[in-house]
């Protein structure tokens, strides 16, 4: 069954569909248009861990929970290695090694959304900020940490997090350290700066925040759905596999109401494209722009971030934009591409003649200026771009252009002789505007049903 979400009064922005997974094993709940307070956390087996901090790494371990900001790296193995460096640095390992991790941990839930297409990290600050809280409690056990923050940009997910630090006051110090929004500015390098009293700039690694971050201590910064996850194991280790193996998504594009949604791992492309109501995708722009983009064959692929990541794409932080019929891929690169170059740094020489460049590139295709080489000198920036930066804005947008090349050849070829009728019509939009998904409102339970579960809207796929 497909369905498109119309716009209510109530809830004019982003919709939210209700998760696949039982209740207490989800991140977005039972009532994700409301602030969920300390009395109601407390009512779904929150703070009330059923583990030790030892049990829990054993947890994490077995069932696989990987980040959610981005990379994907495994929970279990972060948390360990910040343990680690913390211990050594409390004087079990050498002076050089005690020097190099000087310092108790400290741990840092990371709640700045930097990709234009994504909502759940503001979404879960602003519905569930004692998930997130208690997350961070668990982590801190785990590492030895004695000082906790949340970093975030959203100013109304703030306020939420501080009222949910006066509900119930943390067993440790948790402050709430605010910055301005920017895609870099949630790179785990610019986390620590911003949080030190420095720019949210990232910088050159290593050493990585694990070995030296806050005030030179090791330090861990996990993604705020990351830390939900870990508090969820933490209460529920019986429910740790489909946990681990679920995941909040932002779907958006095709002319419908953006989405936030809870889905497993497996599901098709395909088959979220037609439930968030675009039931012939020409194409995804993949991981908000990290993944790139893939053309309508590649939609038989399972959301998860293995086969994801085999076929040359990513899942990164979960935000898909599916591509109509009617949307030029070489405009939809354009304009991605652009954004990412508006919003670069400027530290690096490389990323800033390099996203200029492709994305100058990328314009001439859409107006029909492009020299004959364009093709190859975006196949070759491509190619020698990726990792010469100091973060992965360089990489986002030289993975575009190959994704673009790889995905959709013959519309590439086409604009060389001329842009085509959509690009003439409307050239690609300058700035974040049309990529932007605002973010769901919070706050006011609904007073209309709510969406169909995605569960029976997905039900026969795997
Ligand atoms: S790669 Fe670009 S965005 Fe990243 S730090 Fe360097 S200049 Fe800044």
């Amino acid at each position: 069954m497909t369905r498109s979400l119309p716009p209510t009064p109530t809830h004019p922005l982003t919709a939210i569909r209700h998760p696949t997974t039982p209740a207490p094993g989800s991140v977005l709940g039972a009532t994700p248009y409301a602030t969920e307070n300390a009395e109601a956390y407390e009512a779904t087996g929150g703070y009330a861990a059923a583990v030790t901090p030892d049990e829990l790494l054993h947890h994490l371990d077995a069932c696989g929970l990987r980040g959610r900001g981005g990379a994907g790296f495994p929970a279990a193995v972060k948390l360990r290695a910040v343990r680690e460096h913390g211990r050594r640095g409390r004087g079990s390992g050498t002076r050089g090694e005690r020097a190099a991790g000087a310092g108790t941990p400290v741990v840092v839930a990371n709640g700045e959304e930097g990709e234009p297409g994504s909502v759940k990290d503001r979404w879960l600050l602003r519905a569930r900020p004692h998930l997130v809280l208690d997350g961070l409690v668990h982590a801190a056990a785990v590492t030895g940490a004695a000082h906790g923050y949340v970093y975030l940009s959203d100013p109304e997910a703030a306020r939420r997090v501080r009222e949910a630090l006066t509900e119930r006051v943390p067993p440790l110090p948790i402050q709430v350290v605010e910055t301005a929004a920017g895609y870099v500015a949630g790179e785990e390098t610019a986390v620590v700066r911003r949080i030190d009293g420095g720019p949210a700039l990232p910088t050159a690694k290593p050493p990585r925040p694990f070995e030296r971050g806050v005030g030179g201590a090791p330090t861990l910064v996990a993604n705020v759905e990351t830390l939900a996850r870990i508090a969820l194991v933490a209460a529920r280790p019986d429910l740790r596999e489909p946990i681990a193996r679920s995941t909040l998504i932002t779907l958006s594009g095709g002319g419908v109401v953006p989405e936030l949604t809870e889905v497993p791992y497996g599901v098709p492309l395909r088959a979220l494209a037609a439930a968030h109501g675009t039931p012939a995708p020409a194409g995804a722009l993949m991981g908000g722009l990290f993944g790139g983009l893939v053309d309508a064959r590649a939609l038989d692929l399972p959301l998860e971030p293995g086969a994801l990541a085999a076929a040359g794409t990513a899942l990164g932080c979960g935000a898909i934009r599916f591509l109509t019929a009617d949307v030029c891929p070489v405009g939809a690169a354009a304009e991605a591409v652009g954004h990412l170059a508006a919003e670069s740094a400027r530290q690096c020489g490389v990323c800033v003649s390099g996203t200029a460049a492709i994305s100058d590139a990328l314009d001439r295709l859409t107006s029909g200026s492009a020299e004959p080489d364009t093709a190859e000198r975006l196949h070759r920036w491509a190619r020698g771009l990726p990792g010469r930066g100091a973060c992965g804005l360089l990489d986002a947008a030289a993975g575009l252009a190959g994704s673009l090349l790889r995905a959709f050849p013959a519309q590439v070829r086409a604009h060389l002789d001329g842009p085509c009728p959509v690009c003439r019509a409307h050239a690609p939009g300058r700035g974040p505007h049309r990529l932007v998904v605002p973010v769901p409102a919070v706050g006011t339970p609904s007073p209309t049903p709510p969406a169909e579960p995605m569960a029976a809207v997905l039900e026969g796929t795997p």
